[in-house]
């Protein structure tokens, strides 16, 4: 004898209807089958509608329509050429008619009348699938579960009386002729005959009810997913099928919302020890999962996550609770007599308030009967009147063994702080088999996801990207994404994804992932860029792991960084603006990347993809001191004074530099020694030293007549009249045999930056190209310094440099 049930969606299509018939004769050789079938998918919920718009006096016929041409559609695509067929279930939708329009004159919904209204779900879908199976040749038959489930009158979700229940069972199956009994499920009846029901998605329970009346050896749940998953496939989607789970943690799951199994459904067979297997109906060839009495030890903890939504916080609160005994029970005895569950309790050790979480629905119901309770105590002002809260959800970390490991609930809660979920009220089960944290609703998706990546994906860590600027550097940093993205999942287990892009004009998000072999196209069908509307839409997807990255040299997307952090967005730039900015502003974005536990990362603001402020952090970090730094940070001035010569013109050298893009469009920013200065600020910050760039002193090797030029053309002309001036400084130096460097220095808490003659033999004085290079004197590197030489500009380095900062942000 086996038990089979088929869910909603397994019996929502005509396709799926013939996959569930398939399965059925593979596995009807000469064995009995119990089949149990659910409504046809949404059905259910269709009649509710209906029946709630009657009661309200407003159309109805709508919802009804529906229901009555998906079942004539059905009948006729499923079974064709019987009039039978199509009389039985039109006769059905009449009665259902007819209830509706007792619904609309009195104007009124009991639960009596739901269960009546609801059963007609399950009624039509096993008269359906008898016939259908019957049509193909099956030997099956249909049993009304009225006539085999007995209740009592507890409408909408009524108790089974197991002992009538199972002999009613046991006496139809022995008896059954046929091979193949298909019952609807969800449905019942009280011992008058009235019909009632086992709580929506109860047709679970139903086959469980069934299957240990029979004391069959398995029961078969199949739905439309493979198993029991280590979380709702629906929210994340690295979540996978659990092989095996005890009855307890499935229980814990699907108490806390793992809608998969209905819960009650655990009851019957547990006590005999039956087990239930649940599977996908379009995949019956996966094992999915086994729910069992399983002692075994896993080598993982927890089984799973889960989450109820709608769920409301209601806190009793007051000085008047303290030491005074009785008011839990009271509380506890006016909600359960309101028939509210309580999904949740904490209490706080001085007594002083209780927190319970219930459904949304039941909250109103929950005020203005706890209120009423304790009435007399809130008109002393001893306790408060109640507090409700809305909005939140309950997500629960699951697991017969987290008692045996230490440090679960730390690192849950860890792992929420660092994404930046905020914790309303936390409760764990003495037994600890469950953990659970309320939450705000709008958090649920990322904290689902961070606590599957923190327990479940062990190693792999998704990095979410949100970058603004996609011009030379950006494109070669997406290059270099592309590229990378398998070795990074392989190597170093990390999932970078870019969900968002924007420049000046346009902007686009994508949360499944911006397909990065077309992003220009995809860019430029955006939606029009504003800076806070991107910020909006990363706030809206709510990632886990969320990277802003500015590849721009604007001011205003500097001025963004805060609200980034704030959101717990780590924010990586290659933008100098806000590392070089008032030193109140740059130590308010660390206190914000701290206090947010937010990375905020500029290495490429300095010598590009050269890792100079790493090994300044990496140098401080383990103890050493830097006294000095000495450095050559523009790679524009380098190729400048590399190819000036005695008898050369300075004003052609610098016009090809310009030609040749390496140096910005206003030549005068560079030589002027302003973009080298913010350079050795950010250094000397990084070093820990509070100043400002009006600290660094700033000698100009440039003439008054040069720095006053009005504009470019003139600023050239100026370069021209002053010739001898430049001729004079590369004669004298080259005379003592020196080179000229223009060199930025931090020493004994005083930054300068200026031109230099540097001696050969100096690490400077071979520096080619635009290289750039930096000297740490520390007190572990005193007379030989730690070197970084390289590239110091250009697209690739650059790019490659964000990558690492990125990469960084991953071991935060
Ligand atoms: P059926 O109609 O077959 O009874 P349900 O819709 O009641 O199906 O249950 C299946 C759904 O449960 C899945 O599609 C999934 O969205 C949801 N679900 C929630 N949590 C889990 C989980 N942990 N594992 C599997 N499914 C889950
Ligand atoms: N049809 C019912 C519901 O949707 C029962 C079930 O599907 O399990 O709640
Ligand atoms: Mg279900």
């Amino acid at each position: 004898m086996r038990v089979l049930k088929f869910g909603g969606t397994s019996v929502g299509s005509v396709a799926n209807i013939n996959q569930v018939i398939n399965i059925v004769k593979n596995g009807a050789q000469d064995q009995h089958i119990a089949v149990v079938v659910s409504a046809l998918g949404g059905i259910t919920d269709l009649l509710m509608q209906a029946g709630t718009d009657a009661s309200n006096k407003d159309d109805y016929n709508t919802a009804f329509k529906d229901i009555e041409a998906k079942h004539i559609e059905f009948t006729r695509t499923l079974i064709p050429d019987s009039d039978e067929a199509l009389d039985e279930i039109k006769n059905l939708l009449k009665s259902l008619e007819s209830l509706l329009q007792g619904i609309y004159l009195i104007n009124e919904l009991s639960p009596k009348t739901v269960d009546k209204l609801l059963a007609y779900g399950e009624i039509l879908s096993s008269s359906i699938i008898a016939r259908a199976m019957y049509a193909q040749g099956l030997d099956a038959v249909r049993k009304d579960s009225r006539d085999l489930i007995t209740t009592n009158d507890k409408h909408t979700k009524a108790g089974v009386n197991y002992k009538v229940t199972n002999s009613q069972i046991e006496y139809y199956f022995t008896k059954a002729k046929q091979k193949i009994t298909v019952l609807p499920g969800f449905i019942a009846s009280t011992a008058n005959g009235d019909t009632t029901t086992l709580g929506r998605g109860g047709s679970d329970f139903t086959a469980a009810i069934v299957a240990a009346a029979l004391d069959v050896d398995q029961v078969e749940i199949y739905t439309d997913v493979s198993g029991m998953y280590t979380a709702n496939p629906k929210m994340v989607k690295q979540a996978k099928p659990i092989e095996s789970i005890s009855y307890h943690e499935a229980m814990e799951l699907s108490h806390f919302g793992a809608k998969v199994l209905y819960p009650p459904t655990i009851v019957p067979v547990m006590s005999k020890n039956i087990p239930i297997r649940i599977k996908n109906t379009l995949q019956p060839e996966e094992p999915g999962t086994l729910i069992h009495n399983q002692n075994g030890q896993s080598t993982n903890p927890i089984k799973g996550l889960s989450n109820i939504s709608n769920v409301a916080l209601l806190t009793l609160e007051g000085g008047g609770m303290v030491g005074i005994p009785g008011i839990s029970k009271r509380l506890f005895e006016t909600l359960s007599n309101q028939g509210i569950n309580i999904i949740l309790i904490t209490q706080a050790s001085s007594e002083h308030s209780i927190c319970l979480g219930v459904m949304e629905d039941d909250a109103g119901k929950a005020k203005n009967a706890i209120d009423e309770e304790f009435e007399y105590e809130i008109s002393l002002n001893k306790i408060d009147p109640l507090t409700i809260e809305i909005g939140l959800s309950i997500i629960a970390l699951v697991g017969d063994q987290m008692k045996s490991h230490q440090g679960i609930s730390g690192k849950m809660f860890s792992t929420l702080g660092k994404n930046n979920v905020n914790i309303r009220a936390i409760a764990q089960g003495a037994s600890e088999k469950n953990i659970s944290a309320v939450i705000a609703q709008k958090d649920v998706k990322k904290a689902l996801n961070s606590l599957h990546e923190r327990f479940f994906e062990a190693q792999r860590k998704q990095l979410n990207l949100f970058i603004t600027g996609v011009g030379n550097v950006g494109e070669k940093l997406l290059n270099q994404i592309q590229q990378q993205q398998e070795y990074l999942k392989k190597q170093l287990n990390i999932n970078m994804r870019v969900l968002g892009l924007s420049n000046s004009r346009k902007m686009l998000v994508d949360e499944s992932g911006i397909d990065l072999q077309n992003w220009s196209a995809l860019l430029d069908a955006g939606e029009p860029a504003t800076l806070d509307g991107f910020l909006d839409h990363v706030v809206e997807l709510n990632q886990r792991n969320s990277i802003f990255v500015d590849i721009t040299a604007n001011a205003d997307v500097a001025d963004m960084y805060g609200k980034y952090l704030k959101q717990s967005v780590a924010v990586v730039a290659c933008n100098k603006i806000a590392a070089a900015s008032d030193f109140k502003n740059y130590s308010e974005l660390k206190r914000l990347s701290k206090a947010y536990n937010a990375p905020l990362l500029f290495e490429t603001n300095v010598g590009a993809g050269l890792p100079i402020i790493d090994t300044l952090n990496n140098l401080i970090a383990s103890g050493d001191r830097v006294n000095r730094i000495q450095a050559v940070l523009s790679g524009s001035l380098n190729f400048v004074f590399n190819n000036f010569k005695s008898g050369d013109s300075f004003h052609d050298v610098v016009q090809a530099a310009k030609a040749e893009g390496f140096t910005e469009p206003d030549p005068r920013i560079d030589l002027s020694g302003v973009d080298v200065a913010r350079k050795i600020l950010i250094l000397a910050r990084e070093s820990g030293l509070k100043i400002n760039l009006e600290d660094i002193e700033n000698e100009p090797f440039l003439t008054e007549n040069n720095l006053n030029s009005s504009d470019v053309p003139h600023f050239f002309e100026t370069l021209k009249e002053d010739a001898a001036h430049f001729e004079k400084l590369v004669a004298q130096t080259e005379a003592k045999n020196c080179r000229l460097k223009y060199v930025a220095q931090l020493d004994n808490g005083k930054a300068s930056v200026g031109l230099q003659e540097i001696p050969e033999g100096h690490p400077f004085y071979n520096l080619e190209g635009s290289d750039n290079i930096v000297l740490f004197f520390t007190d572990r590197y005193p007379t030989q310094p730690m070197q970084i030489k390289g590239a110091g500009a250009g697209g690739d380095v650059t790019a490659s440099g964000l990558f690492a900062d990125i990469i960084r942000t991953a071991t935060f």
